[in-house]
């Protein structure tokens, strides 16, 4: 078998997915053929501190996972795209990059939403994907960090995907960051990080932008980058308990057509269709206009639109349902080339500060350090679903016993999934339709 196709199997059979987004199956990444790999180093959401620990403790494998998948790609480059502001960071790394061919540190500003695939292969590359598209549509592939991390594991130590790095912040005790068995329910990384220091807060899985609401019992997955508290009060917390219908009265009643929603929106000043402004008009006077309700899908429910908007509301939450309704009646964006940047958009980058003093949550804002500790899971819970809906297939019954790194469900055959394993020894307790849960005997 040719190296590329050993790396494709070993890291599909590891399970690897992104670790940094929507879970997207790593090895269908590999399989494509680009001039170069972009290892994403951004973590432009603020508060996140998981890939910024990993890359400081774990140089080496995060540079030999971005050799890795430049092997399978046949890339000729690959670029580590870093904030400049995280020196420790980059320190560890070109401590390290000599010993690597053809690998290149590129520093990216302090701004947000600097992880955007679009933006970012801008920044790095200075090319325009097409809008609809991918970075592979301009010679390129990006990988979060973990994501590499994971693949030189699966492919150089025949590991599987059991463990995730995640930073506990927020309104908590002691704020970390900490690598736990995937299937941890969020209640005992909680308590990991010393529990919530206010009385009401919200759960969020992710950054404080894009991160979603989550409850306590809920298990970390592979796509968990953190698990914040989100006090009372705060923009994320207001934003997530707003109902959309409610959103869209509000619309109707006070969006005043300022259009400083598509004048802050990164993927409009990068070029594109999307005027999240022309989307709450037409949506709130319900004006039939297929093309502008079509834009939404151009939308990366990055948030900036709702952070900006002088009247409180959120472009984001409306194009994100529009999304959905286009998604479901299979309604995609045609591929098509971007005109040209608009000019004003280097000076309209949000920066990081601003951003967490917008978002209320600046007295959180600070240094996070890893915390090496191991954590003895008394049980896990581990979820069947994988990207796009895709269900897994339990390979395992009640009362089976399973070792840590055994195979428990895998995709149905041709469907583009990954295999998932058990992330502790123990005894399988129950398997149903969304997840298994193992408990330690
Ligand atoms: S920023 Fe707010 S008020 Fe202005 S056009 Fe956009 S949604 Fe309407
Ligand atoms: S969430 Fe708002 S700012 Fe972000 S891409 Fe969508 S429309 Fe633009």
């Amino acid at each position: 078998m040719d190296v590329s196709k050993e790396i494709i199997e070993a890291v599909m059979e590891a399970g690897v997915v992104g670790a940094g987004g929507a879970g997207f199956p790593a090895h269908i990444k590999l399989n494509a053929k680009c001039e170069v790999v972009i290892a994403n180093m951004a973590e432009c959401e603020p508060l996140l501190f998981t890939n910024q620990a990993l890359v400081q403790h774990y140089p080496d494998e995060v540079l030999k996972g971005l050799q890795i998948a430049m092997q399978a790609t046949g890339a000729k480059k690959g670029i580590i795209a870093i904030k400049k502001k995280y020196e420790a960071c980059k320190k560890a790394l070109e401590d390290k990059i000599g010993n690597y061919e053809n690998i290149v540190i590129h520093e990216l500003g302090d701004f947000y939403p600097a992880g955007d695939e679009h933006v970012m292969v801008k920044e790095v590359l200075k090319r325009a994907m097409p809008m609809g598209g991918i970075p592979a549509d301009v010679g390129a592939v990006v990988h979060n960090v973990e994501t590499l991390y994971n693949i030189k594991r699966a492919y150089h130590d025949k590991k599987p995907v059991t463990q995730k790095f995640v930073t506990v912040a927020g309104a908590v005790r002691h704020p970390l960051v900490v690598k736990v068995p995937i299937g941890l329910k969020f209640a005992e990384l909680l308590d990991l990080a010393g529990g919530p220091t206010v009385k009401n807060y919200i759960l969020v899985d992710g950054g404080p932008m894009m991160g979603n609401e989550v409850d306590a019992s809920d298990p970390v997955t592979k796509t968990t980058s953190a698990l914040l508290v989100i006090p009372e009060g705060t923009v994320p917390y207001i934003s997530r308990k707003a109902r959309v219908e409610v959103l869209l009265k509000r619309a109707k009643a006070a969006c005043c057509q300022c259009r400083i929603c598509t004048d802050m929106c990164p993927r409009y000043l990068l070029g594109h269709s999307l005027q999240p402004h022309k989307i709450m008009r037409t949506v709130s006077y319900g004006i039939p206009d297929p093309e502008t309700v079509k834009n939404s899908l151009l939308c990366s429910e990055c948030g900036l639109c709702e952070i900006t908007c002088p009247m409180g509301l959120s472009p984001r939450r409306i194009n994100s349902r529009l999304k959905r309704l286009l998604q479901e009646k299979k309604i995609r964006f045609p591929k098509m080339n971007v005109e040209r940047e608009r000019p004003e958009r280097e000076t309209r980058k949000y920066p990081t500060k601003k951003l967490v003093a917008r978002l209320g949550l600046a007295s959180f804002f600070h240094q996070i350090e890893y915390a090496d500790v191991k954590i003895d899971a008394k049980e896990v819970k581990l979820m069947l679903r994988q990207y796009a809906g895709l269900k897994l297939l339990p390979l395992v019954k009640e009362k089976d016993q399973v070792k840590a790194g055994e195979m428990i469900a895998k995709a149905p055959e041709g469907k583009p999934g990954v295999s998932l394993h058990a992330s502790i020894d123990g005894v399988v307790a129950s398997v149903d339709e969304t997840s298994v849960v193992i408990r330690k005997e």
